[in-house]
């Protein structure tokens, strides 16, 4: 019988808990033999103490044990890649990402989750294609990955369920924000679905978990040692999330900028993070490529159409319609124009994302329905010059109250002033 209690109190009281004692407690609780105020109360020691990274790795390996894992390696008969973003406000980069790395002749395999609060969640996008099917049970994932080189589904329920429990456990009691209860509820994930690369990208700034390049490190870091110790190759790259990425933040917009995109022709910092994660997972792949060949392989495969033509036969294969004119389109298309001349220093991603959420492109609770159609285009970046009455944005919405209530809270979002600020590059580091 487990003894909750004294490995809660060992864990309040600064002790290491022996990796033994971690995979009981975390499979108990899976079992319902230990109760959640228990496990919260293991969460909150946790998060004052912080585990060290054995006991990370053990918490990692129980969540993962209580659950089925896949072994793709095995199944597809060739390593396969993946990519994770920590989440942010316009993040579509798997989508891109996906057929161009699949298009290079490596196969992806991806199981996402769906957007809560102000974040947009890979499924919500793709369900705003008409007909796709995100839940695909795991055969069909594996059989898509080696027939189309490319399948991207809904976490399947019997994946981390430990994960399940405990994430919905640490999000209503203040347990959410420690780097090793994040770093193993991310990575346990990524190694039970079991792609043997995974390129992390770890959001940082206004619109992210991570508030500031330290502790968006601290998270990488124990992100890749978790990575390490269970055989997987892993590169992190930390990017600015203090604008919204690209131009399009709600659903349907962000599947039309994925189209611009792999036809190059999307916005600046969205095709450059594109290219970026493209290289690593090219290089982390069986290719035997660098990462500068991995970049100009990722940048052919949109010049030829070829990534194109992947991004069509994938959505095919899950059932969608992948042209750009059966995506559904608001009714209301509301401008948001500058008050003022000058450049843009900010445009704060939490804001806008908080005003598509409230269009109705995202989720309050967990069983809220979603608009495919709405959203915003942020149309000027940080360093742009404007004139008075220029267009920053636009705001697509239900009606026309929406929209205008939308365009108060861009508008607010922006901060103009006279003089031209710094403007640094989408990916602050990378750390291998
Ligand atoms: N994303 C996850 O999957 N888990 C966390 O704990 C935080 C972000």
């Amino acid at each position: 019988m487990i003894r909750a209690p004294e490995l809660i109190q060992r864990k309040r009281d600064g002790g290491e808990l022996a990796a033994e004692e971690i995979r009981e407690l975390v499979l108990a609780y899976v079992r319902g033999e230990v109760p959640d105020y228990q496990m919260a109360a293991f969460c909150m020691a946790v998060y004052f103490r912080g585990l060290s990274p054995l006991e990370t790795f053990a918490l990692t390996q129980a969540m993962i044990a209580s659950g089925d894992t896949i072994d793709l390696r095995s199944e597809v008969g060739r390593p396969v890649v993946d990519k994770h973003s920590t989440g942010g406000v316009g993040d579509k980069t798997s989508l891109a990402v996906g057929p161009i790395v699949a298009a290079c002749g490596v196969p992806f395999g991806k199981m996402s989750g769906r957007g809560l609060g102000h974040t947009g969640g890979t499924l919500d996008k793709l369900e705003s294609i008409p007909g796709f099917r995100v839940e695909l049970s795991a055969d069909e994932f594996v059989m898509q990955v080696r027939d189309v080189g490319l399948a991207i589904i809904g976490q399947t329920a019997d994946l981390v369920p430990a994960d399940k429990l405990l994430y919905g456990l640490r999000d209503v009691t203040a347990t959410v924000e420690n780097v090793s209860l994040i770093a193993s509820s991310i990575m346990s994930k990524k190694i039970a679905a079991g792609a043997d690369a995974i390129v992390l990208d770890v959001k940082v700034g206004d619109g992210a978990f991570m508030k500031t390049l330290e502790d968006a490190r601290e998270l990488a870091r124990a992100m890749l040692e978790l990575g390490g110790r269970a055989n997987r190759r892993v590169v992190c790259v930390l990017t600015d999330m203090d604008q919204p990425l690209g131009s399009a933040v709600g659903n349907a917009l962000e599947i039309r900028e994925t189209l611009d995109t792999l036809r190059g022709q999307g916005p600046a910092d969205f095709a450059e993070l594109v290219l970026d994660a493209s290289a690593h997972l090219l290089a982390l792949s069986d290719l035997g490529v660098d990462e500068r060949e991995g970049h100009a392989r990722a940048a052919a495969a949109i010049q030829s159409g070829s990534a194109l033509e992947m991004y069509e036969r994938w959505i095919r294969a899950q059932g969608g319609d992948p042209r750009p004119e059966v995506l559904a389109t608001a009714p209301t298309v509301e401008p948001v124009a500058a008050g003022s001349e000058g450049y843009v220093h900010a445009v704060g991603a939490i804001a806008v994302g908080t005003a598509a959420l409230h269009l109705g492109a995202g989720r309050r609770t967990k069983d809220d329905a979603i608009d495919h159609a709405v959203g915003i285009r942020v149309l000027k970046k940080r360093g742009d010059a404007v004139a008075a009455g220029e267009l920053l944005a636009e705001v697509h919405a239900r009606n026309e109250n929406a929209a205008a209530e939308a365009s108060e809270s861009v508008r607010a979002a922006y901060r103009i002033a006279p003089e031209a600020p710094p403007v640094g590059p989408i990916v602050l580091e990378t750390i291998r």
